[in-house]
Order: structure tokens, then C-alpha cells, then sequence
């Protein structure tokens, strides 16, 4: 499968069409962004790795009957993905209290949830993904409500399979962000990338964080990191 028009460029990844108007093509860019991309960095190899570890967690999602627009890996930093009309909405999971819900709570990084946590962030740059809550949602009609609960559900089924994929690995899955779309045949599927630019993931031995929070707080080997989890995962 060939590349053909460039799509779309965001910060971690670029779009490109293929002869096939259901599938396209994403590559992963080695670009490490923070703040609403004002903080920026490179780091050679990071588009390899993060490829390579979605591509893992999404084909045991496919296999486990989570619908996402995975189909296959096709090099080091790209792969064949389902072309999707994107929702404007992300979800974030959390099962332990991390980042922005340690500033909204005042709560200890660490501190676990008694059951997980599902939110939505409306997704616009220029207002910095703000925090909506269900009833926004469903008053503006950004989605029907059937739409909301099949999130919700997908939602809930990513956890539950990723965290204890995870889990398996001696990695605790802090939090998650996951994007939505559409598939041309209007299934509602994960798109996206589930990765530790997306996830929190903390190394159950020593609760060391693998994921950006090492870049994001600058604590020092990032690709370390991300290296440990590709290696976890692909176990
Ligand atoms: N996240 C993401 N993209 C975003 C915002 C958050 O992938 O635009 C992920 C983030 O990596 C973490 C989870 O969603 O795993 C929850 O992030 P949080 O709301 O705590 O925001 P942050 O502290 O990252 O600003």
C-alpha cells in the first residue's frame, strides 16, 4: 500500500491517503510535545517505538472485540489504519488520581479512585481541550446521547483489557486519553494511538513513571522509558 496525498500533520503523527478510500496511512513523527505543543522537543526513535507499542495494544484490543481502526503495521513508523470521521470529543479514564485531577481534586498523585473515572475534553486547540460535562455535551448535540454511552462503553472496555494487560506486565495504567471516529460503513471505533504520549503508565515495582510525564516534568530518560514499555508489551 502506497502513500499518496498528505492529509493531515499534527504534533506526533501525519496522515496520508492510499488508493484504498477506506484506509489510510499514519506515520509516526519523532516530535515530543507538552503544554499545548509550547513545549517541543526530538527524540530520535520515539516515533518507532510509540508505533510499535499502539500497534500491540490495539491488536489485542481488535482480538479481545474492541472495534479500532488498527489493521496492520507496515514499517518501524507507520501503519495501515481505517480511514475515520473523527468525533470532536476525547475521553480520559482514569483509576488513579494523576496530572490535571490532582490540581481539580487537591488530591496526592497515587491516590486510587473507588471505580473508574470517565470524562470528556472537547477537542479545540484554542480553548485547550476544556473539560465538558455530559449534559454540555448533549445541549450543544456535538453527539447523541446513544453516541455518548457507546463511549462511555468502549470506554470502560479499554480499561478494563488494557489495565490488565498492563497489569500482567508489572505496569499500573494511571489514566488514558482515547479519540473516536467513524468508520465510511458508520462504526464507531478507537482511532488514534494508545501510547505513553496517551497513557499514564507507572512501573508497579517502584511507581517510576513510563510515559511523558518524564518529559513533560523533565525527569531525565525519556526513551528509556518508552523503550521499557515496547519491550513490556510486546512480552
Ligand atoms: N492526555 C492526552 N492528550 C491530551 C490531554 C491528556 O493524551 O490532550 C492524556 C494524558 O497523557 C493522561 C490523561 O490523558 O494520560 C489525563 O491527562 P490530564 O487530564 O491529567 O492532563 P495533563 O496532566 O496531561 O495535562
Amino acid at each position: 500500500m502506497e502513500k499518496l496525498k498528505l492529509l493531515y500533520e499534527g504534533k506526533a503523527k501525519r496522515l496520508y491517503e492510499t488508493a484504498d478510500p477506506d484506509v489510510m496511512i499514519m506515520e509516526f513523527k519523532d516530535s515530543l510535545t507538552a503544554f499545548d505543543g509550547t513545549k517541543r522537543d526530538e527524540l530520535l526513535g520515539k516515533g518507532e517505538w510509540n508505533n510499535q507499542i499502539s500497534a500491540v495494544v490495539f491488536e489485542y484490543l481488535n482480538g479481545r472485540g474492541i472495534p479500532t481502526h488498527f489493521l496492520k503495521l507496515l514499517s518501524p513508523r507507520e501503519s495501515l489504519v481505517k480511514r475515520l470521521k473523527m468525533v470532536p470529543l476525547e475521553l480520559v479514564c482514569r483509576n488513579l488520581i494523576a496530572g490535571s485531577m490532582a490540581k481539580r481534586t487537591g488530591l496526592p498523585e497515587g491516590t486510587p479512585f473507588k471505580r473508574p473515572v470517565i470524562e470528556f475534553h472537547f477537542k479545540a486547540d484554542e480553548l485547550h481541550d476544556p473539560l465538558y460535562t455530559e449534559d454540555l455535551i448533549l445541549a450543544l448535540e456535538i453527539v447523541t446521547e446513544d453516541e455518548l454511552k457507546n463511549m462511555r462503553e468502549i470506554g470502560s472496555e479499554v480499561n478494563e483489557t488494557l489495565r490488565a494487560f498492563m497489569d500482567e506486565r508489572d505496569i499500573l495504567l494511571v489514566d488514558f486519553k482515547l479519540e473516536f471516529g467513524y468508520t465510511n460503513d458508520g462504526k464507531l471505533v478507537v482511532g488514534d494511538e494508545i501510547t505513553p504520549d496517551t497513557c499514564r503508565l507507572w512501573n508497579k515495582l517502584d511507581m517510576q513513571k513510563l510515559d511523558k510525564d518524564r518529559f513533560r516534568r523533565d525527569l531525565g530518560d525519556v526513551a528509556e522509558a518508552y523503550q521499557d514499555v515496547l519491550s513490556r508489551v510486546r512480552k
